[in-house]
């Protein structure tokens, strides 16, 4: 693996310099093509799969703003004779990047100090580069194996798309026959088994349009959505009491997955003169594993409702934008005992197993009942979603390391 270490920053390298940004989602056909041929020079077949428009449509809002052809690209590795079937995940869309903060253009990557900076380069390119190279390890090395190994590169997990891993598995590519699930989605620090739930709700306060002149005669929409915002945050208050029985991320300050709702957009007016007729609240709602989408809606549902029967002169609408599912495994998984096991070898020290306060789509993975262990190249100093993001190119080969361990280990 070390004699590699040059053509796994070469491959980020690549991977970063496509601009994947969503949304709308750019480039995805190139980043795939690059992908399929990486698969293609391991001798496997690979499979691009385009989600038709129609689907789409029908998934996704249009107010997340997405655009363009999404392939999610896979295929399968295979050992030799019957054994375990192991799914390998990593997204290919970016956050969006302003440059303007960046040290140089966050889509030519540098390699410096053993870093490798671009969008991209830690969440998650990276690590997809590793799980390429992962494999490349078995395949060069002749390692035997039983079973098989399904890498899928999907798209739209950053803005919690449906086109990528639910798609497939609604396709039926990934079902619960798949035994183990590894996703390099996070950190080298620590083993995630857990994430938190993610629902995003656009509520809609309707008033009356004015002159304002004669103010009276309208009906101010941002005037009252600013004391609906005032009854959400007392609901966010009362959330953010909540713990999970499952251990937080180590370095934010909590002990346990802490669940949360914030009102984080609020758009309204359209000039100095006209009293507002509508205002939009968009209340992001994070929830631990034992809380469920149903019942995170419910509760704003109700505060919602309360404050539409106080104020008869507004209409109130409420409406789902986007969401996961929290994910979860248990911490005594075979699958997450191996994978720290494997861990502890290749760098030297222990991965605790603790829950992600961030969101992933592996959420539809788990719902299958398949079991995931999520381990990648990231760090809390890497600064994914924010200016110079980056990468250490020592932490890329023990994740490609780890990873190739686990495969052994498993199948
Ligand atoms: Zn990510």
């Amino acid at each position: 693996m070390d004699a590699h270490k040059k053509d796994l920053v070469d491959l980020t390298c690549r991977l970063v310099n496509i601009d994947t940004t969503v949304p709308p989602g750019l480039n995805y056909p190139r980043i795939s093509q690059v992908l399929a041929s990486e698969l293609k020079d391991l001798g496997v077949t690979p499979t691009v799969s385009l989600i038709p428009e129609a689907s789409m449509r029908l998934k996704v809002s249009p107010e997340v703003g997405l655009k363009g052809p999404r392939p999610n690209t896979y295929a399968t590795l295979k050992g030799e004779g019957e054994g375990p079937w192991v799914l390998l995940n990593g997204h290919v869309d970016v956050v969006p990047a302003d440059p303007s903060g960046w040290s140089h253009d966050p889509f030519e990557p540098v390699v410096k100090n053993g870093k490798v900076y671009g969008r991209g380069a830690a969440d998650v390119k990276g690590s997809n580069a590793c799980e390429i190279f992962s494999m490349k390890a078995l395949v060069e090395t002749g390692a035997k194996f039983r079973g098989r190994i399904t890498p899928t590169f999907t798209t739209d997990e950053e803005v919690g798309g449906y086109s990528g891993v639910n798609y497939l598995v609604d396709k039926h590519v990934i079902t619960k026959d798949v035994d183990y699930c590894l996703s390099t989605d996070s950190g080298i620090e620590a083993l995630h088994v857990a994430s938190l739930g993610d629902a995003e709700y656009l509520i809609t306060v309707h008033g009356r349009a004015a002159h304002s002149g004669r103010g009276w005669t309208g009906v101010n929409a941002i005037e009252f959505g600013a004391s609906l915002i005032e009854d959400l945050k007392k609901l966010g208050e009362e959330i953010s009491k909540r713990r999970s029985r499952i251990n937080a991320e180590p370095g934010w300050g909590i002990k346990k997955m802490k669940p949360g709702l914030y009102v984080n957009t609020a758009k309204g007016g359209l000039k100095g003169n006209i009293i507002p007729d509508t205002f939009e609240i968009l209340v992001d709602r994070r929830f631990i594993p034992e809380e469920s989408e149903a019942q995170v809606r419910r509760e704003i549902a109700r505060v919602v409702k309360e404050f539409a029967a106080k104020h008869r002169e507004v209409k109130v609408s409420m409406k789902m934008l986007l969401g996961y599912d929290p994910m979860l495994t248990s911490p005594n998984h075979p699958l997450v005992r191996t994978v720290r096991r494997v861990a502890r070898k290749v760098l030297g020290r222990d991965t605790p197993s603790c829950g992600s306060q961030g969101s992933t789509d592996m959420a539809a993975v788990s719902a299958l009942g398949i079991p995931i262990a999520v381990l990648g190249a990231t760090r809390q100093d890497s600064n994914i979603h924010g200016i110079d993001e980056h990468v250490r190119i020592n932490d890329l080969v023990s994740v490609t390391k780890i990873l190739a361990h686990t495969f052994l280990e498993l199948l």
